[in-house]
């Protein structure tokens, strides 16, 4: 089974989040692909109108309901804390010995890679599926892909078409809209999240 994995804190989940979820499925023809937001930490001031992490689970299975193959799941919230990548891996690898791994990531997230707790033990587990967020990140992503395979013989798949600008931040400021399902847009709605977001009209 080749199995993707995809994390991040999704606080909250948007339409770039959801693209590079099925380009994964696409492009690496993968079975599946686990959604794993991270804990918040339990020190942190939540926001006004942040959900909860049961809230962002739950929000997360909403958005991503309608990518073949997605399975959201808790392993990073049910730890609590800081999760590093590789620890979550491993026990993937664990649970699933069978499997075959990718990361996916964003291009900011391939820039800065090398800086990641255990990065060369993350690729050892999982080669990286990276997905460009911004045509101005495409020189350094490439230079970034290419510095890992010839660093560690990993190889580095970058997607680079079509850059899908969003973020988080964006959404939770108002300066960028979600373009999520209508069920998460409700859940948002019903639970009045992410106040400062663009209503959807
Ligand atoms: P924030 O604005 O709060 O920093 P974010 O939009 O970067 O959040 P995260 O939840 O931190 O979202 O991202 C999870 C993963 O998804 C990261 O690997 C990130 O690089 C990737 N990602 C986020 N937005 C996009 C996008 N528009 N296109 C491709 N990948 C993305």
């Amino acid at each position: 089974m080749l199995t993707a994995v995809y994390g991040g804190s999704f606080d909250p989940p948007h339409a770039g989040h959801l693209r590079a979820a099925s380009l994964a499925v696409k492009e690496l023809g993968a079975d599946r692909i686990f959604i794993i937001p991270a804990a918040v930490s339990p020190f942190k001031k939540r926001r006004r109108g942040q959900p909860t992490d049961a809230g962002r689970l739950e929000l997360c299975r909403l958005a991503f309901s309608g990518i073949p193959g997605a399975e959201v799941r808790d392993d990073e919230i049910r730890r609590g804390g800081t999760s590093y990548t590789v620890d979550t891996l491993e026990a993937l690898k664990n649970e699933y010995p069978d499997d075959t791994f990718f990361l996916v990531i964003g291009s900011d997230q391939l820039i800065s890679f090398r800086k990641w707790h255990e990065w060369r033990r993350i690729l050892s587990i999982s080669p990286l599926f990276a997905v460009l967020r911004d045509a101005g990140d495409l020189e350094a992503a490439l230079a970034e892909a290419r510095a890992i395979e010839d660093e560690t013989g990993s190889r580095v798949t970058l997607y680079t078409e079509d850059p899908l600008v969003v973020s988080s931040t964006g959404v939770r400021d108002g300066t960028a809209d979600a373009g999520l399902p209508a069920a998460a847009e409700e859940y948002i709605k019903k639970h009045r999240l992410y106040p400062k977001r663009r209503a959807k009209k």
